[in-house]
């Protein structure tokens, strides 16, 4: 059976984007925001040679909330995978859940609503298993947030959790793990994380 592991975006791969002026926190939307994680290309090419596919699987409701094209996903999920095909890692499939429940004043009306696709619903891991052959028992979601866990757990598949307390302003779990659940695993730092998982078998 081929392995998969599915990987969250933000605070996972990447850094979420500080504005130093006004002190706000965001999502990357442009190729020039994109700032790998410490650790992630080597814990990335670990997986790949212990025979893993990799595939993202991110939330995306920027155009649904009237913050960013949806074109500006595609350009940014696209220039992640180029970086990191420069450095030597493949991303075999990239499944961005574009919509909203709410949407925002401004936002593309057609992606507002309740989907079977947005984390924590297991809709785009479990299309990636069904894409890649990959069982429940040979899959991974490696994540930072509460949605991921959840999403792992109602796709029936195991978890490694990203913590580092106090990074990741954006993410449910700032505030500690406590209480949302526990991950199969967690650790602070990326490459970490995987030499955990691969230790898991
Ligand atoms: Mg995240
Ligand atoms: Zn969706």
């Amino acid at each position: 059976m081929p392995r998969l592991a599915i990987l969250d975006r933000d605070g996972t791969l990447v850094d979420v984007v500080r504005d130093a002026e006004t002190g706000t926190v965001q999502t990357a939307f442009h190729p020039a925001q994109l700032r790998l994680l410490d650790g992630v290309v080597d814990g990335l090419a670990a997986l790949a040679s212990a025979g893993f596919t990799l595939a993202i699987a991110t939330n995306q409701p920027g155009p649904a909330k009237g913050h960013f094209a949806r074109e500006a996903v595609a350009r940014t999920n696209g220039a992640l995978v180029e970086r990191l095909a420069a450095a030597g890692v493949t991303i075999a499939a990239v499944e961005a859940c574009l919509h909203h429940p709410d949407g925002g004043e401004g936002g593309d009306t057609s992606l507002v609503g309740p989907c079977a696709c947005r984390k924590p619903r297991p809709g785009m891991l479990l299309a990636l298993m069904a894409r890649f052959g990959a069982g429940a028992a040979d899959t991974w979601m490696i994540g930072d947030s509460s949605a991921d866990l959840e999403a792992a757990r109602a796709a029936g598949v195991r978890s490694a959790l990203l913590f580092a307390p106090g990074r990741c302003e954006l993410c449910p779990l700032r505030h500690g793990p406590a209480g949302l659940g526990s991950p199969d695993l967690a650790a602070p730092r990326f490459d970490e994380l995987v030499r955990r998982l691969l230790a898991a078998g």
